[in-house]
């Protein structure tokens, strides 16, 4: 397969050049020239990791053996990572509405499903393609993406992984799910301020063209682990599939009906997963794109406009809380008929005015593959607790947004196909929300909330949550801002004397 620049500045690469550049050096993000055409029928009765390889394959197989393609997929998806059989369980929670849970893996969110298989796809790439340097992934984390890259990258070969985190700005529950990090090539250092301070001190790391000359120079390359990279958006079209096939299996659907998927949405990358399966031949009617109080995707599916000058809210679904969807570039390169003359200047508005606006024909595109709307913090927790009343089952916030805007869709449209909802989080990795919506009480021990939550709703807590509290702390480092680059050449061991940073506590 060959991919292409969005923005059309780019001569095509292959699959392990898209994975190593991660975006396109000019700006613009890489794609496949086309999408392969996938016979559902063949799929029947195989496993999670044998769907994973007929939806892979023919995106990798221009680098990649069959072999490697089938060890990158047993070494992501087993069940030392996940802790169930069928990887991403469906649930169903009545004749029509089914929760894809996407959240059985290390980190107890989607993340996982993208980020355990990726960083092998990077290692042998780089292999491939004779790229002698150690790559260094550098990591901004409001908390969840964080410890999702360091398990993911923890231990695969050629590359080292550093996050930076706020001190005193993640949940106590991801802190400790961070600086627990086993693994020889894992860093995590925790940054005096907040998580804009964090990212922006990365981005700046990014920038500096003589910083990264000096790792360079002694062999190392700097990356990121950002979910515009080809190689975390693939491994999420496999489910959509896996989804569809349990459906068939459960006699819920029959062979060739449509469904309908409906995604809580932040950058974009999870829905824009499903559109790609779609186009793959799966039976998709509409796409339901679903955000928070952020709620510029709504507003853009509406009218056309993206408009990112706006307030930015802070949320109880936290990893939505976004205002640039960074790869609804890829969905508009598509339905504009890959007319990236029309990519680079909406782009270009959008970089230079905060906004864009689409043609008439895009935007009538745009609201045929799409619904778009958002719940507001208040009808979220409303649905977490109108949901478990209902029908016994616990969302995390995040899916509840996507519940809710799946009802909106419902009462407005009456299309009422059987509907896959994308379920990103477990609901005790944002637990305070969640009980607070279920109890109606504020409590700030997460540990205690576990507990608390278990016994009311009897909904398992995975087994790795519970254990948390008992595991080694194995990060202790705390740096002020001026000390990052200071701190990445010491952990490497440029510069001075290489220190010991992993803690001999016992
Ligand atoms: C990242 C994330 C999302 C948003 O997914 P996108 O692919 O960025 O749209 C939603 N929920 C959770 C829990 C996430 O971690």
């Amino acid at each position: 397969m060959e991919y292409i620049s969005t923005r059309g500045n780019y001569n095509s690469v292959s699959s392990a050049e898209a994975i190593i550049l991660g975006m396109v050096p000019a700006g613009g993000l890489f794609v496949p020239e086309e999408l392969p055409k996938i016979d559902i029928s063949e799929l029947k009765n195989k496993s999670y990791q044998e769907v994973a390889f007929n939806i892979l394959k023919p995106f990798l197989s221009d680098d990649f053996t069959d072999e490697e393609i089938k060890n990158f997929i047993s070494m992501a998806y087993n069940e030392k990572n996940f802790d169930s059989k069928d990887i991403a369980p469906l649930v169903s929670l009545d004749e029509k509405i089914n929760i894809l849970e996407l959240w059985h893996g290390p980190t107890f969110a989607f993340k996982d499903m993208a980020l355990q298989i990726m960083p092998y796809f990077l290692s042998k790439a780089m292999e491939k393609k004779n790229f002698n340097k150690e790559i260094v992934i550098l990591v901004a984390t409001s908390g969840d993406t964080g410890k999702a890259a360091l398990e993911g990258f923890k231990d695969v070969p050629h590359i080292k992984i550093i996050v930076f985190y706020p001190d005193g700005g993640v949940s106590s529950i991801q802190e400790l799910q961070m600086k627990t990090t086993d693994g020889k090539n894992t860093f995590v250092v925790g940054v005096k301020g907040n998580f804009d301070d964090c990212q922006t001190m990365v981005k700046q790391i990014f920038a500096n063209k003589q910083f990264k000359e000096e790792l360079s120079e002694k062999g190392f390359e700097l990356s990121s682990a950002n979910s515009i990279n080809w190689g975390r958006l693939l491994p999420q079209i496999v489910y959509y599939f896996w989804a569809y096939l349990k459906l068939l299996d459960s006699k819920k659907i029959l062979f060739d009906d449509k469904i309908n998927i409906c995604v809580p949405t932040g950058n974009f990358g999870n829905i824009l997963a499903a559109y790609y399966a779609k186009n793959m031949g799966l039976p998709v009617s509409k796409l339901i794109c679903a955000s928070n109080s952020n709620n510029v995707l709504a507003d853009f599916i509406t009218s056309g406009k993206y408009d990112s000058k706006r307030t930015f809210y802070k949320t109880i679904s936290p990893s939505m809380d976004i205002l640039i969807s960074s790869n609804l570039e890829r969905f508009l390169f598509d339905i504009s008929r890959r007319n990236f003359f029309k990519i680079r200047e909406w782009y270009e508005n959008l970089s230079k005015n905060g906004a864009f606006k689409v043609d008439e024909t895009t935007k009538s595109r745009l609201k045929t593959e799409l619904y778009g709307n958002y719940s507001t913090e208040e009808e979220t927790m409303k649905e977490i607790k109108e949901t478990f009343e209902k029908y016994n089952y616990l969302l995390d916030p995040h899916t509840a947004v996507a519940m809710n805007v799946y009802k909106k869709y419902l009462n407005e449209s009456e299309d009422d196909l059987p509907v896959v909802i994308s379920s990103t989080a477990s609901p005790y990795k944002f637990n305070s929300a969640v009980y607070k919506a279920i109890t109606g009480k504020d409590e700030k021990d997460e540990f205690k909330i576990l507990e608390e939550l278990n016994k009311i709703t009897n909904f398992t807590v995975p087994e790795r949550l519970k254990q948390l509290k008992e595991l080694e702390i194995k990060h202790n480092l705390s740096i002020s801002i001026d000390e990052a680059k200071k701190t990445i050449k010491k952990i490497l061991g440029i510069g001075g004397k290489r220190i010991c940073l992993k803690s001999s506590k016992k």
